[in-house]
């Protein structure tokens, strides 16, 4: 991995030039609401002091709802048309790792070709970040990357440190490497070790989440589960705004009186009542808390047990989402031992108010 300088009136030129044939895709401010990934018309559009999206890049490689098929009487044909070449520039740490995380889960066992093309198409140019309180990065070690990126800007206030992730983040550089200062001096180096030791000091949130798989397990038949499900809507938010969450329903649409149809893939939510219903109505997990367990089963224990790590990286979505404070920080608070009524004493008082 190489590391260069590129000063910060530099970026705009850079970017101008890298995208002249391919999308560029970038957080942009929405009005009244959030950050949203974004493809960029205007670079005064581009806004990069921002700590999360409102949805997680995962919509760029797997939109909400494509079609998968064009299906006819006796033929069917699969349909790429979301995939176009992209470069999406301004994904910080978490959002990184989260993509980590859906290539492994859409190559396990089959190569997921909706998703994997998307992918191959897309250049990933990552940006550092600030936390703020709903950060857990730091607890999940997800707050800095060292692969999965082909470029990725530090933020030094005056200039970007570039590290160059790939041959193709390489190949990016060298279609402007003027603007790049291959010499990195002694003073960047001592900015960005200060950098890093303020912003690991800037963390108000920690979770023990190598606790987790334990408590879950010991904690599986706690009332905990009954009273989050009482309080939960089932609106599928948490799942929706998740960077790893990857569950997909398939469905058709058919087209009366036309010579096609279509098979339509959505993103699904295990947190929704139909998610478990299988062929004669039987439903394995009709109870909210039910699916709650399940969704955290999977942030908190399995795939710990599997590989080490927890599929949650800390990107604090479900915390700023969910409208009854159900999410990964108090539900993890409670299992190691804050006082078990903290959240629904605190549904009652806040949200029912
Ligand atoms: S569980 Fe919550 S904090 Fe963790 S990755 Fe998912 S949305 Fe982000
Ligand atoms: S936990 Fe919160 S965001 Fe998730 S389904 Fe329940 S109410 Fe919605």
């Amino acid at each position: 991995m190489r590391v260069i300088k590129l000063s910060k009136e530099n970026l705009f030129p850079f970017l101008e030039v890298i995208s002249e044939k391919t999308g560029l895709w970038a957080p942009v401010r929405k009005p009244n609401s959030g950050h949203v990934f974004k493809e960029i018309d205007d670079f005064a559009q581009i806004d990069l002091d921002y700590t999360r999206t409102i949805l997680p890049p995962k919509k760029i490689f797997l939109p909400p709802s494509f079609n998968m098929f064009k299906a006819s009487k006796n033929n069917y044909e699969e349909d790429f048309s979301h995939v176009s070449p992209k470069i999406l520039f301004g994904i910080h740490p978490c959002d990184i790792h989260g993509l980590l995380i859906m290539d492994r889960f859409y190559s396990y066992v089959f190569d997921d070709p909706y998703y994997s093309k998307a992918r191959d198409n897309t250049l990933i140019l990552g940006h550092s970040c600030w936390p703020d309180e709903n950060c857990l990065c730091k607890s999940t070690n997800t707050h800095i990357v060292e692969e999965g990126y082909d470029l990725f800007f530090t933020d030094l206030k005056d200039s970007y440190l570039v590290w160059i992730g790939s041959s193709k983040g390489d190949d990016l550089i060298r279609v402007k490497a003027e603007l790049f200062d291959e010499n990195i001096a002694e003073k960047d180096i001592q900015n960005f070790i200060q950098w890093r030791e303020e912003r690991d000091e800037a963390f108000q949130t920690e979770i023990n989440f190598s606790a987790m798989p334990d408590l879950m397990e010991l904690k599986y038949n706690d009332t905990l589960w009954e009273k989050l499900g009482d309080a939960c809507l089932a609106c599928g938010s948490c799942t929706n705004v998740c960077p790893t969450c990857n569950c997909y329903n398939v469905h058709d649409k058919p087209a009366l009186g036309e010579d096609s149809s279509q098979i339509v893939r959505c993103w699904d939510a295990c947190t929704l009542e139909n998610y478990s219903e299988v062929a004669g109505g039987e439903n394995f997990r009709k109870k909210r808390s039910d699916r709650l367990k399940l969704w955290y089963t999977h942030k908190l224990q399995a795939y710990i047990s599997k590989y080490g790590k927890p599929s949650c990286v800390g990107c604090g979505r479900c915390i700023a989402t969910c409208p009854v404070d159900i999410n990964v920080k108090t539900v993890a608070h409670t299992l190691d031992g804050d006082k078990v009524d903290s959240f629904w004493n605190r549904f009652h008082e806040e949200v029912r108010k």
